[in-house]
């Protein structure tokens, strides 16, 4: 988000491209957004994203979602809340707390490292738009259950 933003910044063009697009989704700006810092402007428009978003995000419900990261459609969990994607494990900043819906930043959580605790295993994200830091369990049951591959993958990369 700070490239995006420093590059508005920069452009504004882009910045003129930004608000047009904004208005074309009806994303309510005041008449001096054109004058805001691109970070806020930005900001603005992922908000109101993530909101319209909703339904499509991985939350803290045990609903099916189309994963943003990989595309792939996931199903409800059965069990649990199914929070992250089982295919590629990314997962979607829309909570401050679990299941609040809280956070405006919708932000891919990228998975960044693994652990074992207490019998389970804890996947460790990281947000690409914002850096806020997140934990998941991991769901090794479940259909489908999240990707061993993938969970062994971040494993070996953390022992590298
Ligand atoms: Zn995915
Ligand atoms: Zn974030």
């Amino acid at each position: 988000m700070k490239r995006a933003a420093s590059l508005v910044d920069a452009d504004p063009e882009l910045r003129q491209a930004l608000v047009q697009e904004a208005e074309a989704r009806g994303v309510p700006l005041p008449p001096e957004a054109s004058t805001w810092p691109a970070k806020r402007l930005l900001r603005r428009a992922r908000g109101r994203e993530s909101a319209s978003r909703e339904r499509s995000n991985p939350v803290h419900r045990d609903e099916s979602f189309r994963c943003v990261a990989c595309g792939r459609a996931v199903p409800a969990h059965g069990r649990t809340a199914r929070d992250h994607c089982p295919f590629c494990l990314c997962s979607v900043h829309v909570d401050v707390v679990p299941g609040d819906r809280a956070a405006d930043c919708g932000g891919v959580l990228q998975p960044s490292w693994v652990e074992q605790r207490r019998g389970h295993w804890v996947i460790h994200y990281r947000c690409a738009a914002c850096g806020a830091e997140r934990t998941n369990r991991a769901l090794l049951d479940g259909t489908p259950p999240d990707s061993w591959e993938a969970v062994v993958a971040l494993a070996s990369r953390e022992a590298r």
